[in-house]
């Protein structure tokens, strides 16, 4: 009885904090672990998941986690695409078919599939024959990485199969958070805009995320760490203060009020030495793209480029590889 109700807890702790994978955990649970005739051998040898279920599968897993990630993010980019383009003709994200933008006809389901619409149709719309932005494909690829890059990042053990609660939780957090911040990129880049509704949605998942960590140490550890929520507060007020107070020194010439949110969220998203390095990449790129852009006589210096896409490429850029970069700075310097 009492061994019973540990087996229960510790299969709930697993499934809720770690190591929940359901192919390894669920026939444990189900079948006698002292009759081996009753539990599936295959699953009971030893307690390394690689001995237990063999490497065969385990590459079977990893192939077949990775291509579904990948088609999540490439549906996911194919929503943040409709957010983008909608949003740039002042329409609503959500409602509506969805239709060519040259010549208003309702498209099929077959031409909507991300990616391999695109190359079916040779990059021209199957009625009007004019051609697609490269931007559907070019946002659909880069969401479905960006997918791969944070499981990578914040759950790697879901390529091994683990399914838990909250570190599943996190993650889907994260994509939706860079899913929204690739639609600020295209959208700023696009249409010199930084829409709304997609920084509420990043905060919206951002907020989920602090609320997912303060849950997770109540279950563990009896009472939420409040104390761990002074970094990213932090973060927010510097990069959000630093950016505002450009906008208003340049009274909105060097900037928008829109940068200043991205920053204030970037902060919120990212912690305190993160978003320095965040900031500091997106000026550095600013500054490059700048110098091209002037001694290639494209731009005058007083045109505007907008500097969404620099602070989302500095956000990128130290999410995945602030830990790496620090590091690397802290022992050089
Ligand atoms: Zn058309």
């Amino acid at each position: 009885m009492e061994k019973t109700a540990k087996t229960i807890t510790s299969s709930l702790f697993s499934f809720l904090f770690r190591d929940f994978n359901p192919a390894v955990s669920i026939p444990r649970f189900l079948f006698c672990r002292r009759c081996d005739k009753i539990n599936l051998r295959y699953f009971s040898k030893g307690s390394d998941p690689f001995k237990r279920v063999g490497p065969f599968f385990m590459d079977l897993m990893f192939w077949f986690i990775l291509i579904s990630i990948l088609i999540f993010g490439l549906i996911a980019g194919s929503f943040a695409n409709c957010a983008i383009f909608r949003f740039g003709e002042g329409e609503s994200a959500l409602d509506g078919r969805s239709r060519c933008p040259k010549c208003r006809r309702e498209l099929a389901w077959y031409d909507l599939i991300p990616v391999a619409s695109f190359f079916i149709l040779r990059g021209k719309c199957r009625y009007c024959q004019k051609p697609i932005s490269w931007q559907y494909p070019a946002v659909e690829l880069a969401v479905a990485g960006l997918f791969c890059a944070a499981a990578w990042r914040f759950y790697p053990a879901v390529f091994a199969g683990h399914f838990s609660f909250f570190p599943l939780l996190e993650l889907s957090a994260w994509w939706i958070f860079l899913a929204a911040m690739a639609v600020v990129f295209a959208a700023d880049w696009r249409w010199y805009l930084i829409p709304d509704g997609a920084l509420i949605t990043g905060l919206i998942a951002v907020l989920a995320l602090r609320a997912g960590a303060l849950a997770q140490d109540f279950f563990l550890f009896g009472r939420p760490d409040f104390a761990a929520l002074a970094d990213p507060l932090s973060a927010a007020a510097f990069a959000g203060g630093l950016f505002l107070a450009m906008f208003l020194a340049s009274r909105g010439k060097w900037m928008g009020f829109g940068d200043v949110k991205l920053a204030f969220l970037m902060g919120l998203a990212l912690g305190f030495w993160p978003v320095l390095l965040a900031v500091f990449l997106a000026n550095l790129f600013g500054a490059i793209m700048g110098l091209v852009m002037v001694s290639a006589k494209k731009k005058k210096m007083s045109s505007p480029i907008p500097f969404g896409p620099f602070l989302v490429a500095g956000l990128l850029i130290s999410l995945f590889f602030a830990p790496a970069i620090l590091d690397w700075y802290l022992l050089a310097g």
